[in-house]
């Protein structure tokens, strides 16, 4: 079976399955193949911030980070009130806004002020009354920051369902080969029916690969450069039980020492995701030593916090970025062009619309739309299996801990 594209992308995280829907749009042959579960590693693994800028100007200083996040929860907030392409309305918010307050004396605020002024979204001081109860007796200022938490697996949900027919399972250990030619151009990617007898021939014109922490070894098997990435690893900590609806980061010197945010879990019981400094130190730890530290942390942030009847669990996960020099975390979205191959990472879910631009930009003019219609219509009959939706890490935690 043969099949011809202009563009094969792999992996369908936030950087695959937005870029997918701009191809799409565009009349493009755009395919995505994922290996695993539509909504990626990270994306679903993540706290689904869509940041404004504001952790990245805690030491005072507009920093390039600050800049090229800074546009991107207004260009999120027209896609997800349904106003402009994509479409994302049917995106479910987990929160539409976090709390900001210190652990550490409000002095150090005073250097953010004047970065702020950069800023759209900008921390609004909250009146005692209207602070959240875990907060009512925090010694310092409270503040609210307008920045919406969204549910990442609704957000896959509804660019999967946008692209239906579009997104191929593929099996990446076993069921890949690629041709290049002596230009280092991919001309065909051979791809196997996961626990089928199929074979694919997908003919590219151009390849982008999305795939996370699974570009490098997609890199590798294409005979470009290895090492082109680094994963900044997590360990996160979860707790479900009966937890009021928070989201918010408790800042300490130009540090986000917790962050906080909640959902609700299949049973209709609350949890609570915790990033921030906490999940950096707790890679050197075992996920009991984290647990306990976590709820010592949580004791010392939040003044009315009650841990009584609580359910513990960890999961480690790994930022895939593109290589930088000392090991930190990229400015910005980050894109390698070699020969007809994009290799892109977002850095932040929040970056998925100006990665997908810049990519859009990469890829160049693209018109085939002669062959829009048997390209579709090739792709209807073949009825390739298609990926199941990621599950947010809570429903994948088989051990939980009880602890007070
Ligand atoms: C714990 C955590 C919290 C975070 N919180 C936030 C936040 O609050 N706000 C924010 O803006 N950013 C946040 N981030 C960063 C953000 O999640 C990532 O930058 C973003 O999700 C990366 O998206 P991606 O599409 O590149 O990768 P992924 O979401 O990892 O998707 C990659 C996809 O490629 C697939 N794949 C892998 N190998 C192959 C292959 N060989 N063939 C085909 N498919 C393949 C995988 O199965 C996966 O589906 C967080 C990250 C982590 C880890």
């Amino acid at each position: 079976m043969n099949i011809d594209t202009d563009v094969l992308i792999f992996g369908g995280g936030c950087a695959g399955l937005w870029l997918l829907d701009e191809l799409r749009r565009k009349g493009v042959r755009a395919l995505l193949l994922e290996s695993g579960a539509v909504g990626g590693t990270q994306t679903t693994g993540s706290q689904g911030i869509l940041h404004g800028g504001t952790k990245y100007v805690l030491q005072g200083i507009f920093s390039a980070s600050a800049g090229s996040v800074r546009d991107m929860p207004a260009r999120w907030r027209e896609s997800l009130a349904g106003a402009v392409e994509p479409d994302l309305s049917q995106t479910r918010f987990r929160s539409r806004h976090c709390y900001l307050w210190r652990s550490d004396s409000w002095q150090s605020y005073l250097g953010m002020v004047g970065a702020q002024a950069f800023l759209q979204v900008k921390p609004v001081p909250l009146p005692d009354a209207e602070r959240p109860a875990l907060l009512a007796k925090c010694p310092g200022q409270v503040f609210r920051l307008d920045e919406e938490v969204i549910d990442t697996t609704s957000f896959a949900r509804v660019l999967a369902e946008r692209n239906r027919g579009l997104i191929f399972q593929i099996d990446a250990a076993q069921g890949l080969e690629f041709q290049v030619n002596a230009d280092g151009r991919v001309t065909s990617v051979l791809i196997r029916e996961p626990g089928g007898a199929r074979e694919l021939s997908v003919q590219v014109d151009r390849v982008v690969l999305a795939a996370g922490a699974g570009n490098d070894q997609l890199r590798t098997q294409m005979g470009l450069t290895a090492n082109a990435m680094q994963r900044r690893p997590l360990h996160m900590v979860l707790v479900r039980g009966d937890l009021p609806q928070f989201n918010g980061h408790c800042i300490d010197g130009a540090k986000t020492r917790v962050t906080i945010t909640a959902d609700v879990d299949s049973t209709g019981r609350g949890v609570w995701q915790i990033g921030g400094q906490l999940a950096e130190d707790g890679v050197r730890l075992e996920p009991g030593a984290l647990i306990a530290h976590a709820q010592r942390e949580l004791a010392a942030v939040l003044p009315g916090w009650k841990s009584a009847g609580l359910e513990w669990a960890t999961y480690r996960i790994d930022r895939a970025e593109a290589r930088t020099a000392d090991g930190s975390r990229p400015n910005d979205v980050q894109l390698l062009h070699e020969h007809n191959v994009l290799t892109i990472w977002p850095t932040k879910l929040v970056l998925a619309p100006r990665m997908a631009q810049q990519a859009m930009e990469h890829l160049g003019v693209l018109d085939h739309s002669s062959g829009l219609a048997e390209f579709r219509a090739a792709l209807s009959t073949l009825n390739w299996p298609a990926p199941v939706l990621a599950l947010p890490p809570w429903e994948l935690q088989s051990t939980w801990i009880s602890g007070n």
